[in-house]
């Protein structure tokens, strides 16, 4: 799968580096320096933005190099999602540079700077060694777990606190060198995901690694040796000391990462799945755990060919996948007649997102979207002749057509209903409106509610 990028250009060269005897755990080793001639890089390759913003560090007296998951996919030749910068200015020195910037983040303080339409991410060289995880700045809880990361270091300190091997590669694009600290590109040329340090320490100092491991062998094709693969599972339950708002981050990574299909079948298999969503994954029976029946997995499916065809994909439409089974268990709780009330709906939806949202915190402006489409469904299952035409203006037709359309396909739908509202959305208004018409007849009229009749109380008030 690497062939193509720079790998086979610098794989003779970086022979007589090789590490003999190396053991799994990825230790600090003498850094590397490599030259154009051997990592075959070139700063044309990095986002103009990027570029700028080495060179204006750079004139103001300061280091500045590429880091992480950038220099990774150049080497993988793939394209790089966005492009992190690493610098010995602190994040007040970085923003006097740039006066269009603002620095995020609490836990882990970083600048945003703006240059021209990319938003480039400055962090600074942390330290994060033991001593100085006791300052203020930098802090670990009682379990090892990172709590604050802000005390900053040099390059040579700060390649300590990055993941994996594959992440810890600086490219500096004025000098055009590459430095590999940790062997790096070795394990890019191997195809494997290993961890700086000890792996149960760096899980233990944040649990979303696992999840980041998930995300690189996923989109990556890379591997996990079986060691971590264990230490994964055995340590899935320690996903509940993150954040339920950083998670939430992560998950979306994960399932818009382009390859959410085996992102899933890779949590499910390391126990994480059941960690992140533990109401979702036990509802799911055989059927949904069948690419050709199941709604999450199609859901997964069609986002990812999206991804692929550059079209643009919501998180709501997801999460409606996700967490569908629950809901309808929960409604099957009910007694037939009732199961498709609206209203029955309405309470499930709530009550599954309130208990799966202690998580995976899943923000408001995504729960409404879900809920919605959620409750599209009634309706456009219903066909409402007068409703029609304000189904298909509303802002959420297309995101519940689309769920429309997977319940279809996984048979929980007689497929005409979807085809009907294929076909009416890619008809003439004439024949539109024929459609309509003929639904008339077939079409339950609406029954008016009976209100109650409200009684007086015995002080007056109504
Ligand atoms: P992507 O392609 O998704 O952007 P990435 O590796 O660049 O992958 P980022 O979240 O952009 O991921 O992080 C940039 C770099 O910061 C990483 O490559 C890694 O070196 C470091 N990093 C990020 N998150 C962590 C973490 N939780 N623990 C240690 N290092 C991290
Ligand atoms: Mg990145």
């Amino acid at each position: 799968m690497f062939g193509g990028c720079q790998i086979p250009l610098i794989k003779k060269l970086l022979k007589s580096f090789a590490a003999k005897g190396r053991p799994q755990r990825a230790d600090p080793v003498d850094p590397r320096l490599l030259g154009p001639e051997v990592h075959g890089l070139s700063p044309v390759q990095v986002s103009k933005g990027a570029r700028q913003v080495v060179k204006s560090l750079a004139d103001a007296g300061y280091c500045a190099d590429l880091v992480g998951g950038c220099v990774r996919d150049l080497f993988l030749d793939k394209r790089p999602k966005d492009f992190d910068v690493v610098t010995d200015a602190s994040p007040e020195e970085v923003r006097q540079v740039f006066p269009r910037s603002r620095i995020v983040g609490r836990r882990f303080r970083i600048v945003h700077v703006r240059a021209g339409r990319e938003v480039i991410e400055v962090s600074t060289y942390r330290a994060g060694n033991e001593d100085e995880a006791e300052r203020e700045d930098s802090a670990k809880n009682k379990f090892g777990r990172i709590l604050r990361d802000n005390v900053f270091g040099t390059r040579d300190q700060d390649v300590h606190r990055r993941d994996f091997t594959v992440n810890a590669l600086y490219y500096d694009i004025n000098t055009n060198t590459v430095v590999d600290y940790m062997r790096g590109l070795d394990d890019i040329e191997a195809g494997r995901l290993r961890f700086i340090g000890d792996p149960l320490t760096r899980i233990n100092e944040d649990p979303v690694r696992m999840l980041r491991a998930v995300r690189f062998k996923a989109k990556l094709g890379l591997s996990l040796d079986s060691d971590l693969e264990d230490l994964c599972r055995n340590h899935a339950r320690l996903i509940r000391h993150v954040p339920p708002a950083r998670l939430f981050d992560e998950v979306l990574k994960l399932f818009h990462s382009g390859h959410g299909v085996e992102a899933f079948w890779l949590l499910r298999e390391f126990g994480l799945l059941a960690e992140l969503f533990p109401e979702a994954a036990r509802s799911y029976g055989e059927k949904d755990l069948d690419p050709n029946t199941g709604i999450v997995l199609k859901g997964l499916h069609n986002t990812d060919l999206r991804i692929s065809q550059r079209k643009p994909v919501i998180a709501a439409f997801l999460f409606a996948c996700v967490f569908w089974r629950a809901v309808r268990l929960q409604c099957d709780q009910q007694e037939e007649k009732r199961r498709n009330h609206p209203q029955i709906l309405q309470r499930a939806a709530f009550d599954v997102l309130g208990r799966e949202t202690q998580r995976v915190m899943i923000p408001r402006r995504v729960s409404t979207v879900v809920v919605e489409i959620w409750d599209m469904q009634s309706r456009l299952e219903t066909r409402r002749p007068r409703m029609i035409e304000k189904l298909l203006e509303h802002r959420r037709f297309r995101a519940a057509y689309d769920f429309l359309l997977l319940r279809s396909e996984s048979g929980e739908l007689d497929p005409r209903l979807a085809t009907w509202w294929t076909d009416i959305q890619e008809c003439d208004q004439p024949s539109r409106q024929k459609m309509i018409k003929e639904l008339g007849s077939s079409g339950s009229p609406r029954k008016r509610r009976k209100r109650p009749r409200r009684s007086k109380s015995p002080n007056g008030n109504v």
